[in-house]
C-alpha cells in the first residue's frame, strides 16, 4: 500500500519523552533526505518542539508533515496538560503515562485510515501499534531506542533468569547465552525484571517487549562497528529482522541544528560557545544526566564537592530551576563564586550535542540513556558511567566492560529515575580517571577511533547508511 504518488510514506511515532522524541525526530529527517515521504505524528503539546525542528528542515528543501492526535490526559488519570513524561512531578506517575497512551490507538486509526501510509515507525512502548499496522495492511517497524546490546541482554536475562540463581542481590552473575562474560548483578536489573510479582505495568512492559516478534523489524540508532558481536547475536542469534541506522544524531551538522534539540535550551549558545572557546582542548568535563533523571539534594551536594576536589574544569546541567534565594540549598556555600571561569552550572536544558561535539570538552558524566552514550561515543570522549533507571546498566556494561572507554562511577541500584547515594570522593576519583593519566589518555584514544567510525557509518557507502538503504528498498519492494 504505497501513496498515490507511488513514493514510500512512513509514519513515525514515538513515545512522549524527549529520549523517545530527539532520536525519532532525526529518524524522519534522515528518511525524508532519501526521498521518503515523512509524517511525524504527536499530540499538541509536543507539537512546538518538533515544528520548530522542522522548520529548519524546511529551509533546506526537505519536507515533513507533522499530525496531531489528541491525548486525554485527564481522562487517563493524569494532571491536565501531561503529554510528555518530562511534566510528570514524581517518577511514580510513569506507569499511569505509559499504560495511558493506549488511548492513542483509536485516534492513530483515523489518522492511518485518512492518510493511508506504507508504513508505521511506532515506538516499543506502543505494543499495540502492531494490530492497528495489522489492521491496515501495513508494516509496522518498531523503534527501540536503545542499543543492540541491551536488547539482546535484557532478552537473555529475561529467557534464562540468571538473576534468581544467585544468592543475594549483589552476587555477580554473567549473562547466559550472549556474547563477552557481562557481569551484572540483580540490584541492577530494572524492577520489572527482577520482580516476583506481576503488576499492569510489569505486564505491559513483557507484552512490549515481545511485539517485536509481531512486527515487521527494528529500526535501531546504532552503527555496525560499535558493537557487531551484538549487532550478530541479535539477527542471527535471536532471528529478529533489525537495521542499524544511526548514529542519528549526526544529521545536525550545523550550530544552530545542534543548539537547539529538543526542548529550548537554557543558556544562549553564544553564551555556551564563548565559554567554551576560553578553554583547552580536552580540559572540560560534561555533566548531564538526561531528561528525566532527578537528583536528591544530598547527591547534586556530593556532586558540586566531587567536582571541585577533582581540579577539573566542567560543565554541569542540572534539571532544577533557579531558586529565588542566592544560595541553593544543594549547592556548598558560594560555590558558583569559587567556581567562576572553571565551572559552569546549567540549570534546565542544555544544548547538549553542540557542547559534547566541542574539541575543549574531554569526558562526559552520564547517566547511560543510549542518546547520552552514543553522543558520547560520537563525540569520541570518554564516560563516567553513572546509570540511574531503564536499560541504562546495560549500556554502562557496553561502555565499560567491551568498549573500554569510560569507567563506573560505581552505582550499584536500579532505581526509578532518583539517582541517590554516590559519594564524593568517588565522583572526584572517577573524573580525574577520564580526564587525567596515562589510562584517560587510553580511552580517549579507542574513543576518538569509534567517534570517526561514527561519522564514517552515515556517510554514503558506511554500515548505516548502506542499512538505511537496504530497509527503503526492502519497504518499497513491500508496499508497491
Ligand atoms: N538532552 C539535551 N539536553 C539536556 C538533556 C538531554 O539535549 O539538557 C538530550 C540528549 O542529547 C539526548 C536526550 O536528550 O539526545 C536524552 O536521551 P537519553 O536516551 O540519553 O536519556 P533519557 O532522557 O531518555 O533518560
Amino acid at each position: 500500500m504505497g501513496s498515490k504518488s507511488g513514493q514510500l510514506h512512513i509514519f513515525f511515532f514515538p513515545f512522549m519523552a524527549q529520549g523517545h522524541m530527539i532520536p525519532a525526530i532525526d529518524m524522519a529527517n534522515l528518511f525524508a533526505a532519501r526521498g521518503v515521504k515523512a509524517t511525524f505524528v504527536t499530540t499538541p503539546l509536543n507539537m512546538p518542539v518538533v515544528s520548530k525542528t522542522y522548520e529548519k528542515t524546511k529551509a533546506r528543501g526537505i519536507n515533513i508533515d507533522i499530525k496531531i492526535i489528541k491525548f486525554p490526559a485527564v481522562e487517563a488519570g493524569l494532571p491536565e496538560g501531561c503529554e510528555n513524561i518530562d511534566s510528570l512531578n514524581s517518577s511514580d506517575m510513569i506507569p499511569t503515562f505509559v499504560l495511558a497512551t493506549s488511548k492513542l490507538q483509536q485516534p492513530l486509526e483515523e489518522l492511518i485510515q485518512e492518510y493511508q501510509p506504507s508504513c508505521i515507525v511506532a515506538d516499543v512502548l506502543f505494543p499495540w501499534a502492531v494490530d492497528v499496522a495489522a489492521k491496515f495492511g501495513i508494516p509496522r517497524l518498531e523503534f527501540y531506542g536503545t542499543s543492540f546490546f541491551s536488547m539482546s541482554a535484557g532478552h537473555c536475562i529475561r529467557q534464562y533468569e540468571p538473576h534468581k540463581k544467585v544468592s543475594s542481590d549483589s552476587e555477580t552473575f554473567v549473562i547466559p547465552n550472549f556474547p563477552g562474560e557481562i557481569k551484572l548483578t540483580r540490584m541492577q536489573l530494572p524492577d520489572f525484571t527482577r520482580q516476583e510479582v506481576e503488576t499492569d505495568f510489569s505486564k505491559f512492559l513483557k507484552e512490549a517487549s515481545k511485539s517485536v516478534l509481531r512486527s515487521y523489524g527494528v529500526v535501531v540508532n546504532s552503527f555496525y562497528e560499535l558493537e557487531p558481536d551484538y549487532i550478530d547475536h541479535y539477527r542471527n542469534v535471536l532471528g529478529r529482522k533489525a537495521w542499524h541506522i544511526g548514529p542519528v544524531s549526526l544529521c545536525n551538522k550545523d550550530t544552530k541544528d545542534k543548539a537547539q534539540r529538543g526542548k529550548e535550551a537554557s543558556i544562549d549558545e553564544h553564551e555556551c560557545l564563548k565559554w567554551l572557546a576560553t578553554k583547552k582542548p580536552n580540559s572540560v568535563v560534561f555533566i548531564c544526566f538526561g531528561s528525566t533523571s532527578k537528583f536528591s539534594d544530598s547527591q547534586l551536594m556530593e556532586i558540586a564537592m566531587g567536582l571541585e576536589a577533582s581540579r577539573q574544569q566542567f560543565i554541569w546541567v542540572v534539571r532544577k530551576g533557579k531558586n529565588e534565594k542566592a544560595e541553593e540549598d544543594w549547592l556548598p556555600k558560594e560555590f558558583e563564586k569559587r567556581m567562576e571561569g572553571k565551572g559552569l552550572i546549567i540549570r534546565g536544558w542544555a544544548p547538549q550535542i553542540l557542547i559534547l561535539d566541542h574539541e575543549v570538552v574531554g569526558g562526559f558524566v552520564t547517566h547511560c540513556g543510549w542518546n547520552s552514550t552514543l553522543e558520547g561515543v560520537t563525540a569520541g570522549v570518554p564516560m563516567v558511567t553513572w546509570p540511574v533507571a531503564a536499560e541504562q546498566f546495560y549500556n554502562e556494561k557496553l561502555v565499560t566492560q567491551v568498549l573500554k572507554i569510560g569507567v563506573s562511577v560505581g552505582a550499584q541500584q536500579w532505581i526509578r529515575m532518583v539517582g541517590d547515594g554516590i559519594k564524593r570522593e568517588a565522583i572526584q576519583k572517577a573524573v580525574r580517571q577520564i580526564m587525567v593519566g596515562k589510562e584517560a589518555e587510553e580511552m580517549r584514544g579507542k574513543a576518538r577511533v569509534l567517534g570517526e567510525m561514527a561519522r564514517r557509518a552515515v556517510e554514503e557507502g558506511g554500515s548505516s547508511y548502506s542499512d538505511l538503504n537496504a530497509l527503503i528498498e526492502e519497504l518499497k519492494s513491500h508496499c508497491p
